[in-house]
């Protein structure tokens, strides 16, 4: 059978996917014939509602799961429902994501505990519980949304880039230890995009980087979930280790 982008069949799982870039890739994978898990974790998330939606417009049965990602147990909690709920895992999209800027001698212990529990070690529990499904299906995808500030660095992003840059390590290593289990591992590197994350910045910072990106304009969402979806698709079946930059030619 020819590759395909089309993700008939499999399983799909997006930590927080209620809104922005993983709520864009939830959509798209969805469209793309996915059952796609929903991850919100505030009141205000509404993940159930979300794979309802889903499953209505596409006909895939979708699941909406309420799950911190700095609690273990939540996280854990999440691999458990999957598992009963459908019996594998195909794909696993560690994109949930906190940022908070701040120059070296304003960084708060708090700020760094949080940060890295949501950006990198939430990352390397949900690896090592997706490979264990994936492994039972004998291959799978785990795509890990890092940052053009993890692969450059940035002036007052200390904690956000480190945690950023920990991804792509652990992309790296994941990649090279589930290589023969048929499990692919790689990240995307976005540049500026769209959401609630840059919309909060300071507007004299906004600018600064939009006038940074060589193609002129912010990324949208859908340009991050359309290389997610073929990270996530067996076109990018021999790609695996690999951090694509989606920028614009944005230079920090
Ligand atoms: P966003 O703030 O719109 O979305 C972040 C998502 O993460 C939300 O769904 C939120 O609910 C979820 N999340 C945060 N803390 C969580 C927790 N404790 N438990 C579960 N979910 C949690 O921002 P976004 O731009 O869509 O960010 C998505 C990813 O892309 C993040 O990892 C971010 O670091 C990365 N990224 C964004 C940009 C950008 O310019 N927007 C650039 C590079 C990388």
């Amino acid at each position: 059978m020819a590759s395909t982008l089309r993700l008939d069949g499999r399983v799909a799982y997006v930590t927080g996917s209620t809104r922005g870039i993983g709520n864009a890739i939830a959509r798209l994978f969805a469209e793309h014939g996915a059952a796609v898990v929903i991850n919100g974790h505030t009141i205000a998330d509404q993940p159930e509602e979300l794979a309802a939606e889903l499953t209505a417009s596409h006909g895939v049965a979708c699941l909406g799961i309420r799950a911190d990602q700095r609690d273990p147990a939540a996280v854990s909690g999440a691999f458990s429902r999957i598992f009963k709920t459908y019996g594998r895992l195909d794909v696993l999209v560690n994109n949930a994501g906190i940022v908070d800027d701040a120059l070296l001698g304003m960084i708060s212990d708090r700020s760094i505990e949080e940060t890295f529990a949501v950006n990198t070690l939430a990352v390397i529990r949900n690896t090592q519980l997706a490979s264990r499904l994936m492994r039972h299906v004998g291959t799978g995808s785990i795509v890990n949304i890092s940052s053009i500030m993890g692969v450059q660095g940035n002036a007052g992003e200390v904690v956000y880039a480190g945690s950023k840059a920990a991804v792509i390590g652990i992309t790296r290593s994941a990649a090279k230890e589930l290589a023969p289990t048929g499990i692919r591992v790689n990240a995307i590197a976005p540049g500026f995009v769209d959401t609630d994350m840059t919309r909060s910045l300071d507007p004299a910072v906004y600018q600064e980087r939009l006038a940074s990106i060589g193609m002129g304009r912010i990324a949208q969402p859908l340009d991050v979930a359309n290389v997610a979806l073929f990270l996530a698709s067996d076109l990018s079946a021999y790609v695996t280790g690999q951090v694509i930059g989606v920028d614009g030619s944005m230079i920090v």
